[in-house]
Parts: C-alpha cells; sequence; structure tokens
C-alpha cells in the first residue's frame, strides 16, 4: 500500500514503494554490476531516461533505489543519492555546487573533515570559506556575501551540541539565494526534518543512526526539488561514489527499527545525562535533554527528540578524560556513534585532531569534552560502568 500519509513508524517498515515482481517481502540484494536490455531500442531508451529500466549499478540499482526512496520519503524531500560514505555525500554537495569564486558559509564545530575537505582541497580551485558559531544567527547574517552559494550546517553540532535554528537559516537562505544545506547524521529523520523547516538538501552519514549497527560505511543526500536531485545525481555516478547492492540491503535492514533504537537510546542517554550532572567530578554536560542546556527551548521546537548524545568534562581535563576513558568497560572506546552500543570517544585528540588549537577552542572543543553515544543497553548498567571508571579519576 501507499504510505503517503501514513505515520513515521509505518513509513520505516512499508515506505520506499518497492514491490519486488516474485513477491519477496525483504527487498533482495541484486547483486549485478549490469542489467541485460530487452532489445537494441530498449537500451538506447534506458539511456535517453524515456524507460525506468535499469542500466548499470553506478547509475541505479533496485536495491540501492529501494533504500533512497525510503530515506528520501522519510526526510520529506523529492528523491535520495546513495554515496559510498558520508563524506561521498559531502563531497557531490560540494563539487556539484561549488565553483571557482563562491562562497560557503558554515559551523566551526562541523563534522572535521567536511570543513577540511573546503579548506585544504576546494581551496585549491578558488572556493572560498567562512567557519562561524551558527547557533548564533547574526554571525550568519553578518558572514552573507555576495557570492555565498551554501549554508552548510549541522545541528546538533558535532560534538558541542549547540544548535542551530534551521528555520531562520532558511530564511537568510531563501533572502539572499544561497542554498541551506543540513547535515542531519546527529538527528536522523525520526528526530529532525531539515526540509520540513525549509532546508534545500539533507544529508547523512548512514554508517551512524540510520544504520545503527556499525558494520557498513554509507551516506545519502536527499533534495527537496527534482532539478537538485537531477544535478546531485548526475555528479555522483561521474564522481564514481556509488553505494553497493549489499551495503544498501544491510542499511535497509536496519532502517526498520530506527525509531525503536533511538527512544531506547535516549531515554539512557537522558538518565546518563541526569546522572553525569548530578556527578562532583564532572564540570558541565552538554544534552540538549537537559534544562540547563542553553538552546533547550530551541532544540524542543525543532527536534522531536535530544537524541543520544552527550559530552561532558571531567574535572581535571585532559588527563581527567583520558583515565575515564581507559578506565570504562562496557562502554567502548571508539569514534562514530548511533550505534546500539555506547561509544565514548574523545574529540580534541581523535575526530577532531586536524582542527587547529584555535580553532577547537572557538568552536567549544576543549581538552577536557568526551562524547558519548549512548546505546540501547541497560542504563543501570552504564551508570555502573562510568560510576567505576570515575572513581579512579
Ligand atoms: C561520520 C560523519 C560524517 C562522515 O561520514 P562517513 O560515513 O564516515 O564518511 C559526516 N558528518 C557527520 C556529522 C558524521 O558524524
Amino acid at each position: 500500500m501507499s504510505t503517503e500519509n501514513t505515520g513515521f513508524n509505518t513509513k520505516l517498515i512499508h515506505g520506499g514503494k518497492f514491490k519486488d515482481k516474485l513477491g519477496s517481502v525483504n527487498v533482495p540484494i541484486y547483486q549485478s554490476s549490469t542489467f541485460e536490455f530487452e532489445s537494441a531500442e530498449e537500451g538506447a531508451k534506458c539511456f535517453l531516461g524515456e524507460s525506468g529500466g535499469y542500466i548499470y549499478t553506478r547509475l541505479g540499482n533496485p536495491t540501492i533505489n529501494a533504500l533512497e526512496n525510503s530515506i528520501a520519503e522519510l526526510e520529506g524531500g523529492f528523491g535520495g543519492i546513495g554515496t559510498s560514505s558520508g563524506m561521498a555525500a559531502v563531497n557531490i554537495v560540494y563539487m556539484a555546487l561549488l565553483s571557482k569564486g563562491d562562497h560557503i558559509i558554515s559551523s566551526q564545530a562541523i563534522y572535521g573533515p567536511s570543513r577540511g575537505l573546503i579548506e585544504d582541497q576546494y581551496s585549491r580551485f578558488g572556493v572560498e570559506s567562512t567557519y562561524i558559531n551558527t547557533s548564533d544567527i547574526n554571525n550568519i547574517k553578518r558572514a552573507v556575501k555576495p557570492n555565498t552559494k551554501l549554508l552548510y550546517v549541522e545541528t546538533p553540532a558535532n560534538p558541542t551540541l549547540e544548535i542551530t535554528d534551521l528555520k531562520a537559516c532558511a530564511e537568510i537562505a531563501k533572502e539572499n539565494n544561497i542554498l541551506l544545506v543540513v547535515d542531519n547524521t546527529f538527528s536522523s529523520p525520526y528526530l529532525q526534518r531539515p526540509i520540513e523547516l525549509g532546508a534545500d538538501i539533507v544529508l547523512h552519514s548512514m554508517t551512524k543512526f540510520i544504520n545503527g549497527h556499525a558494520d557498513i560505511i554509507g551516506g545519502i543526500v536527499v533534495t527537496k526539488t527534482e532539478s537538485l536531485y537531477k544535478k546531485l545525481r548526475s555528479m555522483m555516478t561521474v564522481l564514481g561514489c556509488n553505494l553497493d547492492p549489499h551495503q544498501s540491503y544491510m542499511v535497509l535492514r536496519g532502517l526498520k527499527t530506527l525509531a525503536i533504537r533511538i527512544e531506547r537510546s535516549q531515554q539512557n542517554a537522558m538518565i546518563l545525562a541526569e546522572y553525569l550532572e548530578k556527578h562532583p567530578k564532572i564540570e558541565w554536560v552538554k544534552y540538549p535533554g537537559l534544562k540547563s542546556h542553553h538552546q533547550y527551548k530551541l532544540a524542543k521546537e525543532q527536534m522531536s527528540g535530544p537524541g543520544a548524545i552527550i559530552s561532558f568534562s571531567v574535572k581535571g581535563g585532559l588527563d581527567a578524560g583520558k583515565t575515564l576513558m581507559n578506565n570504562v568497560k562496557l562502554a567502548i572506546l571508539a569514534v562514530s556513534l548511533g550505534g546500539v552500543e555506547t561509544l565514548i570517544e574523545h574529540p580534541a585528540s581523535m575526530t577532531h585532531s586536524k582542527v587547529s588549537s584555535q580553532d577547537k577552542l572557538k568552536g567549544g572543543i576543549t581538552d577536557g569534552l568526551v562524547r558519548l553515544s549512548v546505546g540501547i543497553e541497560d542504563s543501570n548498567d552504564l551508570i555502573k560502568d562510568l560510576d567505576q571508571a570515575l572513581q579512579k579519576v
């Protein structure tokens, strides 16, 4: 049946309009690089785009398309373009929409490689950039230049969990003829749907919440309009950073439980955030679900829940943080996030190590900041684990 008018949970299970000719309940893995044409005429029609027939997996594949359609539907966009990784998704957006002399505005505390890509690579081709704290909307207004083409934000920010007001961003973007791109990896469409708030493009590292099982790397871009969809899809096919059918199958499987995984993870996250906030050895806790978060209200307005990522600082800075990370037994010391298992990491020396110390400070990434991606374990076990590790600090 059509899932056009159903709720989000029903869309998760039945969305994407995939219908298998043999009646397979699950989307099969079409592990084929190429597809047979019925005739020369039919092949020509496929290339002209006059037939929906498949040609070659880099251009399109039924398993990949099933996933792309599902996520586009969940995000409320026109279409989705699967990519080999989250960074490939970032790349096709930059490559398709930034030319020599163009300017991009983005957040200081953005995913490290998304910034490095602009400053180290696209700068070589004459792309200009301004990195600011986008959680203050006035900073964005001040950064707009005549050649600004993209406003690229991540909210909640990684790892500072600052919130950027997406509706306000969309207004600024519209007024100035700028495209608004949102990296929605931290929230997933279950908690936040930027296109509904005015964004033109949403992208994800599917490696994180969407897949949720720490077993694949993948990305996706969803566009609001057909014209942007066509532009980005053709960029993906020439860059050659397509998803793989098997990878897509894994993500389709993970996607089905997105809502119940996030519900459980954020329930745990709330319990842990409250525990950490009361702990005498903790300097501060940042979590959009805590009333102490200075943007608690905004988070509540634009997200349907605070998510499963907490950042906090142990009193005693880096050394204290390291002691904690070396002594946890249940939480796994690893980068990445959004999986069923709880992960702990140190952004300043790990995910954000390439960011200069000055920019780290400006972006709020202090040496003592610890990032926790909360999984779906029993919360009392997670608390016991943090408790015994904090005793050693
Ligand atoms: C992990 C991540 C990326 C990059 O995704 P990969 O799948 O690792 O290439 C981009 N943005 C955010 C917010 C991420 O967490």
